[in-house]
């Protein structure tokens, strides 16, 4: 499955060029938008690309129950799964009820961040064990609304999870001895270089959204890697000064951007 992307050359040169994408869905429960999340389903299926699955082990947020709970939804991740998807912890409950946006500050309530470090460790263990009992091997964290803060760092090491899909360099990197790749987009954009996350929200797509993601899919499919690959690949390598400082500039880009917004 990893090597069935023949066009794309097995080792990187840094930053890779041309570009490369990955997908990444958030807030996958059995409650998300049933037909949403079909299209979208359809087009990852149609394109063969292997997303990043962000599932909430134990939604609580009633902006997540958009349809009756799905009987087949934890079938379907299973399936998903095994053709090469990689299954994400998106946090515990996705109840964004604390004020402390986190390292990264792009909402003012997270559901971890500023939340004592015991807590977050346990909310972590109790996530990973639900879906570790539906057959799934979460190796991602993904944090809701971008929030963590060093105690999850420290909490996610203790749980056994070595990779955060956040942050907005072009590259992955190695940060306090974790694997982070960066997520910058939110839909698809034609890059030359670097490796992008382009992170969909089912629930609030519309069918423009789905249209533009069809369209760029139908250019660039053949662009789009894997976690598993990019893990397998990028492990150890750190952003060097100038990337560091392109990193810190797309931020401040971001947060000016969402300053407005709250
Ligand atoms: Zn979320």
């Amino acid at each position: 499955m990893i090597e069935k992307r023949l066009n794309i050359a097995s080792k990187y040169s840094w930053p890779p060029r041309p570009a490369q994408y990955l997908l990444r869905v958030d807030d996958l429960c059995p409650t998300v938008d049933a037909e949403k999340w079909r299209s979208l389903a359809a087009l990852i299926a149609e394109f063969d690309i292997d997303p990043l699955l962000a599932i909430v082990p134990d939604n609580r947020d009633p902006d997540l129950i958009q349809s009756k709970p799905d009987p087949a939804f934890w079938d379907q991740m299973r399936a998903m799964a095994a053709r090469g998807a990689t299954i994400g912890l998106h946090g515990y409950r996705h109840l964004c009820q604390s004020r402390n946006g986190g390292i990264l500050v792009l909402a003012p309530y997270t559901e971890f961040a500023g939340v004592p470090e015991e807590m977050q460790r346990q909310w972590i263990a109790h996530g990973l064990d639900i879906l570790r009992a539906q057959g799934l091997n979460p190796a991602v964290w993904v944090a809701p609304r971008h929030g963590f803060d060093a105690a999850t760092l420290r909490a996610l090491r203790s749980c056994g999870i070595g990779a955060i899909s956040d942050g907005f360099a072009r590259l992955p990197h190695t940060r306090d001895g974790l694997l982070f790749i960066p997520q910058q987009l939110w839909a698809g954009i034609r890059k030359n270089s670097g490796l992008w996350t382009i992170c969909l929200h089912p629930n609030t797509m519309s069918d423009d959204d789905l249209a533009a993601l069809r369209g760029f899919l139908r250019q660039h499919a053949a662009r789009f890697t894997s976690f598993e690959r990019v893990a397998a690949e990028f492990r150890g390598t750190t952003l060097s000064p100038v990337e560091r400082l392109r990193a810190a500039a797309t931020w401040l880009r971001q947060l000016a951007k969402k300053l407005f917004e709250f």
